[in-house]
C-alpha cells in the first residue's frame, strides 16, 4: 500500500507505534515495545513468532511498526543464497541506504550472500509482509543510527553497565516515565522502544530516509530534533490504547 493512501485511511484513527528489535531465529526471543501518540508505554515485552507479534498488536488499530532489521534485498538479488546466480551488479556491496549509512560514520551490517544476519534478513521481510496484510505499517529503522542522531556519539558499548545506564539516562530524556517503570529494561528491548520512538518522529516528520525506495529506506531521526517537553505520568494514570491517544501534533 502506498504510503500516502496509508496516512489517509489513518487520518481519523488513534496512531500507535511499535518497535521491534528482531532476531534471526523464533527460537531466540525478540523484544516489543508500543507506545501511543503521547509516548505513553502500553506493551513491553517478547515474541518468538511473527503471528505473536500479530496477536500483540490486536486492537490496538493501525499500527506504525519500526523493525530493526533489514526489510529487502539488495539490487540484483533475488536471494541470499550462495546457489542461486542472482548477483549485484559488479562492484557494488550491500543495500544503498547501508552504503549511505556508512558514509555518515554509521557502521551496519551489509545485506550480502554471505552475511550472518540472513535468517533475520528472511524474517524481517516475512513480517513486513505479514504486517501490512493485517493493516500496519512496517518501517526499517536502525536503532544504533538513531541512538546517534538523538543522543550523539559516542554510544557506550549497549551490553555493558556503563551502556546501559547511558542508555537509561537518554531514554528518560525522550520518554519520561521509562526509568520508573522498567528500571531494568535490556538493552534488547530499549532498542525496541527506540525503534517505536523512530516511528513516533516519523508521523512528526522529523526523519530522515536513507537509500533508494525501489531498493529499501532506513529511517534515522533528522539531526538535531527537538526534544519536546512530556509532562506525562502513566505509572498513575494508566491509559487504555484507545483513550487519550490521538494523533498529538
Ligand atoms: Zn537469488
Amino acid at each position: 500500500m502506498a504510503l500516502r493512501h496509508w496516512r489517509r485511511k489513518l487520518e481519523q484513527i488513534p496512531m500507535l507505534f511499535a518497535g521491534i528489535d528482531l532476531t534471526t531465529s523464533p527460537n531466540i526471543p525478540s523484544a516489543l515495545a508500543l507506545l501511543d501518540s503521547s509516548l505513553r508505554v502500553l506493551h513491553m515485552g517478547f515474541f518468538h513468532s511473527e503471528g505473536e507479534v500479530i496477536n500483540d498488536l490486536r486492537g490496538h488499530g493501525n499500527c506504525l511498526v519500526g523493525i530493526d532489521a533489514p526489510l529487502s534485498l539488495p539490487t540484483g538479488l533475488c536471494c541470499l543464497e550462495e546457489t542461486c546466480s542472482c548477483k549485484q551488479p559488479p562492484g557494488m556491496k550491500g543495500r544503498i541506504c547501508e552504503r549511505g549509512l556508512a558514509k555518515m560514520g554509521i557502521g551496519s551490517f551489509f545485506t550480502t550472500k554471505s552475511s550472518i544476519i540472513k535468517g533475520m534478513v528472511y524474517r524481517g521481510m516475512t513480517l513486513k509482509q505479514e504486517l501490512l496484510s493485517h493493516g500496519h505499517l512496517a518501517l526499517e529503522v536502525y536503532p544504533y543510527a538513531s541512538k546517534v542522531r538523538l543522543f550523539g556519539k559516542p554510544i557506550p558499548p549497549k551490553n555493558t553497565g556503563k551502556g546501559r545506564n547511558f542508555l537509561k539516562k537518554q531514554l528518560s530524556t525522550l520518554i519520561p516515565s521509562i526509568g520508573r517503570r522498567f528500571p531494568d529494561l535490556d538493552h534488547n528491548l530499549a532498542d525496541a522502544v527506540i525503534a517505536a520512538y523512530t516511528g513516533y518522529l516519523y508521523e512528526r516528520g522529523e526523519v530522515e530516509a536513507v537509500g533508494e525506495p525501489q531498493e529499501g529506506l532506513i529511517f534515522i531521526p533528522k539531526k538535531n530534533v527537538p526534544r519536546k517537553e512530556q509532562v506525562i505520568n502513566d505509572e498513575h494514570n494508566p491509559v487504555s490504547p484507545h483513550r487519550n491517544s490521538g494523533k498529538g501534533h
